[in-house]
């Protein structure tokens, strides 16, 4: 039976700086005893288990007070409300924990280690958005679509402007995938290419959204239907995804955290003034 995680790590007063989060979560016995609050929660409605970032050492420096818990979504104490997001769907969730109980040794680690393990997961994460094989399909979606859609008479693949557009886009996202091949051969040779790594979700995100746009742009008046219209062109993936990727944008660490990241751990850049 396939058994579904969600990941409880952002909180209304922490996101970019995950590691102020505020969750408690005190040892009684054998179990941990869970309050707070975590938002932004992707499908905690349909998940079976979460894995959670809580504070259990409230006296340790922020990054070595986190501790990182598996806990099942039926936990009582556990309440999990629908936030509706643009698209018209309530992906995200709000989950709240009143005096929520979690089995002691549903920790992965030890005491104080959630934050390298957080982090070990989102850079998987990360790597898996925007990925260039996808965003080369729907560039060839894209100019499938300025082949058909015509104004005056005249197809938009045949409108200068729109062509140049298409053109400087082909050669980023054909950049993205040359990046991408050489991951996988460093990765077949056992090699490390950190900064390589670093730009695939700042510009995978990115690039999908500038796509999707542009799409829109070529649909002219078409491009501002959605959900139901009989109109629609190609069911209004068009629309949704030029939604879903600004999400992408933040979800995961926003692109100015990525930028963060490519510039202190990749270019050796000196780092930002950050609060203890
Ligand atoms: C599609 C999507 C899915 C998500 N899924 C989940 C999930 O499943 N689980 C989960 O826990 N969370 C999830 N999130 C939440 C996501 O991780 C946070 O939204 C994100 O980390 C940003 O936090 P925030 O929203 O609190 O924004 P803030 O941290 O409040 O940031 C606000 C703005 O300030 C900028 N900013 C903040 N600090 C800096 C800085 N130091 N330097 C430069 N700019 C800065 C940010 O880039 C942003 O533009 C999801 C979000 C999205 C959009």
């Amino acid at each position: 039976m396939c058994r579904t995680s969600c990941q409880g790590y952002s909180e209304p007063n922490s996101g970019s700086d995950l590691a102020s989060l505020s969750t408690r979560a005190v040892l009684d016995g054998d179990e941990w005893v869970i309050n707070g609050q975590k938002i932004w929660t992707s499908s905690a409605k349909s998940a079976h288990w979460m894995f959670c970032l809580v504070r259990s050492e409230p006296d340790a420096p922020k990054h070595h007070g986190i501790s990182f818990l598996l806990l099942s979504m039926k936990t009582e104490g556990l309440d999990v409300r629908p936030l509706k997001t643009m698209t018209g769907e309530s992906f995200f969730n709000e989950v709240f924990f009143t005096d929520a109980r979690v089995p002691k040794d549903q920790i992965v680690g030890q005491r104080g280690e959630g934050w390298a393990i957080a982090n070990a997961i989102l850079k998987h994460e990360r790597d898996g958005l925007g990925d260039p094989d996808v965003t080369l399909s729907r560039l060839n979606a894209l100019t499938d679509l300025m082949k058909e859609e015509t104004v005056n008479g005249q197809r938009i693949m045949d409108n200068p402007i729109y062509r140049d557009r298409l053109m400087a886009l082909q050669g980023e996202i054909m950049a993205l995938r040359f990046n991408d091949l050489r991951l996988l051969s460093a990765n077949i040779k056992k090699e490390q290419l950190p900064l390589a790594t670093m730009i695939v979700k700042l510009q995978g995100t990115e690039l999908r959204h500038k796509l999707e746009g542009l799409a829109i742009d070529v649909l002219g008046e078409h491009g501002i239907l959605y959900e139901d219209s009989p109109h629609l062109r190609n069911e209004g993936t068009w629309q949704n995804d030029y939604m879903w990727f600004l999400g992408l944008i933040i979800g995961g660490g926003t692109n100015q955290i990525q930028k963060n990241i490519i510039s202190e751990r990749g270019l050796g850049m000196p780092r930002e003034p950050r609060n203890k």
